[in-house]
């Protein structure tokens, strides 16, 4: 295998709401791929953390993550949870490493439009990186709306998305409309896992076959600047 010119790939984890399943599909994706995980702002600490559920559950040692830029106690929006603190959040502290070989895993925090600050928001943050997205949607009623939405927010300010991920019980029709009217692949669909541990994430990446599908998609990637 041809040694890579230029960083491992990075990918960012969206979702279409808050509480869709971006970290469930974040530690799917941070597994498959043997990335690194990080997630660069945390409201809702006093609630526990995504890294340490997430490091938790898939007995990541700590070379396999990166400490949050922020990290807020109370379980509001960003923006509100820093002024709490009183902070605010610097978008200049928010560039992802990009000297790392590892592939690495970003998740967001809640939706597209979520404030970061009164004037900065989550997809504005989206739009500087320039990184390839995943989004993360409910797969039952309300998907259609929330992610079709979602996607023509991303494509109007022309950042790029790889595809959507459905969590939940699978549904007989959505993943189909989805892709007709938002010309997007869904890309796994994630059903409801009990016991919901490192295994049952492996087995799905198994099973649906996201291995090769990914190691497809990312080479595709432009090497980033
Ligand atoms: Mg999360």
């Amino acid at each position: 295998m041809n040694e890579r010119p230029c960083p491992g790939p990075r990918l960012v984890v969206c979702g279409t709401d808050t509480d869709v399943g971006k970290t469930v599909v974040s530690a799917l994706l941070v597994q498959g791929l043997e990335a690194r995980y990080w997630k660069p702002v945390q409201s809702g600490l006093e609630q526990g953390g995504d890294r340490d559920w997430l490091v938790n559950l898939l007995h990541l040692p700590p070379e396999r993550w990166l400490p949050e830029a922020y990290a807020f106690q109370a379980p509001v929006s960003p923006h509100w949870a820093a002024e709490m603190e009183n902070q605010e959040i610097d978008p200049e502290r928010l560039s992802p490493p990009n000297q790392d070989q590892c592939p690495l895993v970003i998740e967001t925090a809640g939706g597209l439009h979520v404030p970061l600050t009164r004037t900065w928001r989550q997809i504005d943050q989206l739009e500087r990186w320039q990184l390839p997205v995943l989004l993360v949607a409910r797969s039952g009623l309300g998907t259609l709306n929330h992610s079709l939405l979602s996607l023509e927010a991303l494509n109007r300010r022309s950042i790029p998305v790889l595809g959507l991920i459905l969590n939940g019980p699978i549904h007989p029709d959505n993943p189909r409309t989805l892709e007709e009217l938002a010309g997007v692949p869904v890309l796994a669909q994630l059903p409801p896992l009990a016991p919901l541990n490192a295994q049952a994430l492996a087995e799905q990446w198994r099973i649906q076959g996201l291995g090769p599908k990914f190691e497809r998609i990312l080479n595709e990637q432009d090497c980033p600047q």
